[in-house]
């Protein structure tokens, strides 16, 4: 069957919705075609199942790109509070955890079940379980699907990235941006926990389930968050933030101690010894944590010269991780659909009039704390209110 419509919006997820919601509120005629057998599948796992659906604090350095300034115009366009507002105008409940991170009190539902009232009140139909065979481009894009033909004026790719392949991530965005000739900054896993080296595994590993505060730092870039000890290497917010700046071959620097003197009162102790020194880390550190790093760094000798360098390397161990965990692990894939390609305003191919790449499948990627999403409603809003 040959279905017409003024746009065909590609991926039913958090910016596929948010386009095709705005075009339908501008009276454009949206399909949605939708893989799964439901939208929002990324959202309804984000957030612990809470979704943090927007950062209050939302700035262009909070996000990766070969060009960083392209996000700006698309985030200054459609704001945390533009989305807060609709938050609010469905009664969601929702508290700021913590640096501006703003998630649903109850359930990440409360955010796909929005959207899709939004979508029903757009008037933008939805197509399910439509598994997509190929993507031609005429005098109009035509999407042929196992039985259905969709033919219309734009077309929007809103894939998503290649993370989490168990709930369908797909290379799809990328096939189609190669097929029309768009150039792609190669992806990788971002956000990903990392994994250490047998060497460090064996020393480390056994704690898995340990954490603590650390600064953890990768070239010029540091995050101060929890680290957490895994079985095969280390995660928690800081690692995972710090792991999109990692590539492979760079060392990790981790303070395990920010702010904080551990061998001052080494120093000041009647006797300085093994213990005095457990005695002071574990004041710091976890205390297995504290307990392993001075077995594996316990000073020739306890002069003042070994005591600083003791100090030095708390404040200082360098890790140099053997990979991530990969896309079965990373909330999100750096890289994609290079920017030189698109419009900032619009988020339309130059190359390709009518063409329009959205979300993660474009090489825009976000810290930790809501601003994947951000980045998702934004350029969703940019190019839906450009259809
Ligand atoms: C575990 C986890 C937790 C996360 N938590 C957060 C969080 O709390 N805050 C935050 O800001 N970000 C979070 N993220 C990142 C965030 O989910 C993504 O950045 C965001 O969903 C990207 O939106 P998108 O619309 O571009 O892609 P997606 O939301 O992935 O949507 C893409 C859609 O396209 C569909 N699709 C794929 N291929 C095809 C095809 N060939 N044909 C038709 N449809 C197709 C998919 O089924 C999917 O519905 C998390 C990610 C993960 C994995």
């Amino acid at each position: 069957m040959i279905r017409t419509f003024d746009a065909v919006v590609l991926g039913g997820g958090a910016a596929g919705l948010l386009c095709a919601i705005e075009a339908g509120k501008r009276g454009r005629r949206v399909a949605v075609l939708e893989r799964a057998d439901r939208t929002g599948k990324k959202i309804l796992i984000s957030g612990g199942g809470r979704c943090n659906f927007t950062n209050l604090h939302c700035h262009p350095e909070n996000f990766l790109s070969a060009n960083p300034h392209f996000a700006k115009s698309a985030l200054a366009r459609y704001t945390p509070l533009d989305f807060l507002s609709l938050v609010e105008k469905h009664h969601i409940p929702y508290h700021e955890k913590t640096l501006g991170q703003l998630f649903c009190d109850l359930s990440a539902e409360d955010i796909t079940g929005m959207l899709e009232d939004e979508r029903r009140n757009a008037g933008v139909e939805l197509f399910l379980n439509t598994e997509i065979h190929a993507v031609q481009r005429a005098t109009e894009f035509v999407v042929l699907t196992g039985t259905d033909e969709f033919r219309a004026a734009v077309l929007v790719v809103a894939t998503g990235g290649l993370s989490i392949p168990k709930i369908g991530a797909t290379a799809f965005g990328y096939d189609v941006a190669r097929q029309f000739g768009l150039k792609i900054q190669k992806t990788r896993p971002a956000l990903a926990p990392l994994v250490l080296g047998p060497q460090d595994r064996a020393r480390y590993c056994d704690l898995a389930g340990v954490s603590a505060e650390v600064v953890a730092a990768c070239g010029q870039q540091s995050f101060r968050e929890k680290m957490l000890i895994t079985h095969k290497g280390l995660s928690g917010p800081a690692i995972l933030q710090i792991s999109s700046y990692w590539s492979k071959g760079r060392g990790v620097r981790i303070d395990l101690a920010p702010d904080r003197d551990i061998t001052t009162a080494i120093r000041g102790a009647k006797l300085r010894n093994a213990a005095t020194a457990r005695a002071a880390l574990q004041a710091v550190l976890p205390n297995r944590l504290a307990s392993r790093w001075l077995d594996l760094h316990v000073p020739d000798a306890w002069t003042n010269q070994a005591l600083t360098e003791l100090e030095r390397q708390v404040h200082g161990w360098t890790v140099t991780p053997v990979d991530t965990e990969g896309y079965e692990k990373a909330e999100v894939t750096a890289g994609g659909v290079d920017t030189d390609e698109l419009s900032a305003k619009t988020m339309e191919s130059r190359k390709i009039p009518g063409l329009f790449f959205i979300g993660e499948v474009v090489d825009v990627t976000g810290q930790l704390g809501g601003f994947n999403f951000q980045w998702a409603w934004a350029s969703g809003a940019a190019a839906g209110r450009a259809l």
